[in-house]
């Protein structure tokens, strides 16, 4: 977290003094508490200070980078994630192809009835498969597509935080996010209902970073 000068003096004066009240502080950069209060107000709103009437500022015991892990594993796949672009198994390259194109995403996830997850096409592997001069009219998506159980995914209740982890891990671009679905047959199924992609992820970075 980038504070600005006058932030990191009066984390300094809260350090050495505190708890110190608002005026006494403000005294102190020979200011007037009027100043002060938007840098008051943003030290305490991001947790690196704490308030308490009649006793004043004091030290939250946390780090900078401790506020900022703290935020980022506050925040869930549910409140960034997209809406999943799907084709469905029975498809061809082709169809999948053109998706992608007017879709304007870089993962497609192949699902069958009920939108029961089954795999994911990324831009490679379609890409691959064209330059490989197959009859991309009629060659099933199943063929190339990296099936299940081999789909990493996420669910809305994860962490953005773990979500990134596993896209790092697992070098991928996306995760489908899915939630659990009870099948006739009474084994479970993985339904999708989003997609979490890098960018959702860079968006959020971008937010966090003006101060959201
Ligand atoms: P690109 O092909 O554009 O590099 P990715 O890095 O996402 O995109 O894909 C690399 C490979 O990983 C592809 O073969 C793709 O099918 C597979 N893949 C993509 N997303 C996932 C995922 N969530 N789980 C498992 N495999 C995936």
């Amino acid at each position: 977290m980038k504070l600005n000068k006058r932030q990191e003096s009066i984390l300094e004066i809260v350090n050495n003094y505190g708890p110190i009240t608002g005026e006494r502080i403000a005294e102190m950069l020979s200011l007037t508490r009027a100043t002060l209060r938007p840098d008051l107000a943003i030290l305490t709103m991001s947790g690196l200070l704490d308030a308490r009437p009649r006793v004043g500022y004091f030290h939250s015991g946390k780090s900078r980078y401790r506020v900022v892990a703290e935020k980022l594993n506050s925040v869930l796949v549910d409140s960034v994630k997209s809406v999943p672009i799907v084709v469905n198994e029975k498809s061809f390259v082709y169809d999948a192809v053109v998706t992608m194109f007017i879709e304007d995403v870089g993962t497609l996830f192949v699902v069958k009835e009920g939108g029961l997850l089954e795999g994911v096409l990324s831009r490679k592997d379609l890409l691959k498969t064209t330059l490989g001069g197959h009859d991309i009219h009629n060659l099933p998506v199943k063929v190339v597509m990296t099936r299940m159980p081999n789909v990493v995914h996420t669910t809305p209740e994860e962490t953005v935080w773990l979500a990134a982890k596993k896209i790092i891990e697992h070098e991928v671009d996306a995760l489908p996010v899915v939630r659990k679905a009870p099948l006739a047959d009474g084994s479970e199924g993985l339904e999708v209902i989003g997609r979490l992609s890098k960018t959702n992820i860079t968006r959020l970075f971008v937010e966090l970073g003006e101060g959201y």
